[in-house]
């Protein structure tokens, strides 16, 4: 709050950055947010990070766009990023939202007629509500005609979300994260919750504190482990070793609960098989934790009264993602841990709404509610209700999408609150990409890196800016309500996908998301008794919630999955390198993620003035032993190079890092790191391994 000085108005809202979901309120004066404190919501019990604190003032930035802004002929799009985001009329003229609604749609749909439906491709967004998502993709599909629409879910938990439909048919969390307060064991793995879901990480400080046994799983080192009873720092790259010596030892030491496996399992005779070789000494070999304790954290899990698994990006960015999630969920069926007070499988959803944008069908393969776009009577029943066809074919992902464009297979393409430019592996390719595109519309708040590339720019509102619903990681359907005014002609998401929505044929009439909600509620078995009524006086319902009086479910599937035996299903993994092992050319492991103080690809964060003054500048993080062996000085700028491309940025002595492993945050666009990430994919997830490339450290000051 402001001390010592009492705001003109305050608004309840939520928090615009991590699936955490923490609810706030706004302190506003002449349409300024001064200050945000923290509310008694369920996922933050008034407790804010830095970013929900004192990462506001992006939306008062002088960079907003406020007018739509066309591209100029002159401004070529290969010359695209020389553009200054503070001054755009250089590459681009204003216009009125008239004509450049007008060239936005004409240009989608000269595509669409001339090249068929699937020359176009939607990125919608993680950061947009419920509603805009569940737009966006109705958009795309009856519309554009095609299911290519995806969102960052593909670059997050896409692995995860393919294990665990496949395993216990639900995509989402089987517990809230503060049902950790009753468990007695606590793994997590590949997350790195005091930097990313740093509410959250309190909860399980303090479950730690209780008695809770914490063990962490991460190659590097974090804040976590100084609250954990054991850190097991495997090599990385290796984690489906590691479990599988963990599902070896339950297996072979009679850890299992038979009685569980029995009335709800199907498959472990075949899980058993394939996992007979894994023994927990071999597998030492491959991970380089010791046997004895791999044996030690499989017992401490299995006799656990209750326990929980946590994982973030670190599991799932692999070319294994899937696989490594299908081992957690092995882990927790063997042993019975799901569905019962302080137990379940957790995966930390990144972005405040990823986990509603993918409910809401934003996303190739499903429809909402993730019901397959290849089941006819399901289309049937969504064909009725929208009064369009659909194309019976599930669409292409992220990836994919940026290699069609890349090979002149998709010309056009609608991003909303996307940034393609900064956030996908292999930047090189997908800046080209960019360029390449016959026609570009990119709804925006910034002038952002794939802004650069557009034809026709539309000015969108910020969180604070507009009314929404967000489902955050625990599932809880939450509202964030507009507290201040947009500036200039910026329009919510959701009124400028209806524009373009109508000048493709369709004939939308929503006045208030609350009406989009009530449609897309009535399509979403999972939502159906969580009425934007109820919502507005209960600010956080949990799904699924199927009437007014279920007070929604918070610990799912003690009684069976929604799979179509009602069981859960166990798959085994084998044990595959990533995709690009170091060599004596590229000797390092490279990885990347986010630092407490910048959100993603830093569009917001890097323009919140608090936030970028802490953490101001890229750095590559290697450990002290690596700095002394390669003679660079912390602090001194070096060159980190891979296959696919350069970056220059200075050097930051970090015991958090394992010898031989380097670590970039993908937030700034001065040294994008994803100019060096790898673009292989999950077969399954189709995510790619940006946890993991091989890499070169070179230093600059000998040229
Ligand atoms: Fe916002 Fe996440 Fe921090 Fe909560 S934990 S304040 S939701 S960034």
């Amino acid at each position: 709050g402001l001390p010592g000085k009492q705001p003109e108005r305050e608004v309840d809202s939520l928090c615009p950055y991590c699936g955490v979901g923490c609810q706030l309120t706004f302190q506003i004066e002449d349409n300024r947010i001064l200050a945000v404190k923290g509310r008694d919501g369920p996922a933050n019990h008034n407790r804010l990070c830095v970013k929900g604190r004192y990462g506001f003032d992006y939306v008062h930035s002088p960079e907003r766009l406020t007018k739509p802004l066309i591209r100029r002929e002159d401004a070529p799009k290969a010359r695209a990023l020389d553009v200054d985001p503070a001054n755009p009329l250089t590459h681009f003229r204003e216009a009125s939202w008239e004509e450049a609604l007008e060239v936005a749609a004409t240009g989608l749909a000269r595509i669409r007629d001339t090249h068929g439906p699937d020359a176009l491709a939607g990125f919608g967004s993680a950061k947009g509500s419920n509603e805009e998502a569940y737009l966006f993709q109705k958009l795309v599909r009856t519309g554009f005609g095609t299911n290519n629409i995806d969102h960052c879910t593909r670059l997050c938990h896409a692995s995860s979300v393919a294990a665990l439909m496949e395993g216990i048919g639900s995509g989402a969390v089987t517990a809230p994260f503060y049902e950790c307060a009753n468990s007695d064991v606590i793994i997590i793995i590949g997350a790195t919750p005091t930097v990313n879901h740093p509410v959250a990480a309190t909860f399980i400080k303090n479950a730690a504190k209780r008695g809770a046994k914490l063990v962490v799983m991460d190659p590097r080192g974090q804040g976590l482990t100084r609250h954990a009873h054991l850190h097991l720092q495997f090599r990385g790259g290796t984690d489906v070793a590691l479990l599988n010596g963990m599902i070896h030892t339950i297996i072979e030491e009679g850890l299992t609960d038979p009685a569980y496996i029995e009335r709800f399992t199907e498959g472990f005779e075949e899980l058993k098989a394939r996992t007979t070789a894994f023994t927990p000494e071999r597998m030492e070999g491959v991970c380089g934790i010791p046997a004895a304790t791999i044996r030690e954290v499989a017992r401490l899990y299995a006799q656990a009264k209750a326990a929980m698994i946590f994982w973030g990006m670190g599991v799932s960015q692999h070319t294994h993602g899937t696989d490594n999630a299908r081992c957690l969920i092995a882990l927790a069926l063997l042993t019975g841990q799901v569905g019962r007070p302080g137990t379940g499988l957790h995966p930390l959803r990144g972005q405040n709404n990823v986990q509603g944008a993918s409910d809401a069908g934003l996303i190739p393969m499903f429809l909402p509610d993730y019901r397959p776009v290849g089941d006819a009577e399901i289309r049937d029943s969504f064909e009725a209700a929208w009064g369009r066809d659909i194309a019976p074919h599930a669409g292409l992902t992220v990836v994919e999408i940026m290699n069609a464009a890349h090979r002149g297979d998709i010309s056009g393409m609608y991003i909303m609150g996307e940034n393609p430019a900064m956030s996908d592996p292999d930047q090189s390719h997908v800046r080209e990409a960019l360029a390449k595109l016959d026609h570009l519309v990119v709804q925006e708040i910034f002038l952002t890196e794939t802004a650069a590339f557009a034809d026709v720019i539309l000015p969108a509102t910020a969180f604070p800016e507009k009314d929404g619903s967000f489902t955050n990681t625990n599932r809880q359907v939450q509202i964030g309500r507009k507290a201040i005014d947009a500036p200039g002609d910026a329009r919510p998401d959701w009124w400028i996908i209806q524009e373009i929505a109508n000048r493709l044929g369709l004939r939308w009439h929503y006045s208030h998301p609350r009406e989009a909600y009530e449609e897309m509620r009535g399509l979403m078995p999972s939502i159906r008794g969580i009425s934007w009524e109820r919502l507005e006086r209960a600010g956080s319902v949990t799904y699924p919630c199927d009437s007014a009086d279920d007070p929604g479910q918070e610990v799912i599937f003690g009684d069976g999955f929604p799979t179509e035996s009602g069981k859960a299903r166990f798959v085994a993994a084998d044990i595959l390198p990533p995709d690009e092992m170091p060599d004596k050319d590229y000797p390092f492991v490279l990885t990347t993620g986010r630092v407490l103080e910048h959100w993603h690809t830093g569009a917001m964060t890097r323009r919140a003035t608090v936030l970028d003054a802490i953490e101001p500048e890229p750095f590559c993080h290697l450990s002290p032993a690596d700095l002394v062996a390669a003679g660079i000085e912390p602090g001194e700028t070096i060159r980190v190079r891979t296959r696919r491309g350069a970056i220059a940025l200075k050097a930051r002595a970090d015991t958090d890092m394992p010898s031989g492993t380097i670590f970039i945050p993908f937030c700034y666009a001065e040294a994008a790191a994803n100019f060096l990430t790898n673009p292989a994919l999950d077969p399954f997830g189709k995510i790619p391994e940006l946890k993991f490339c091989a890499a070169r450290v070179e230093r600059t000051n000998l040229e």
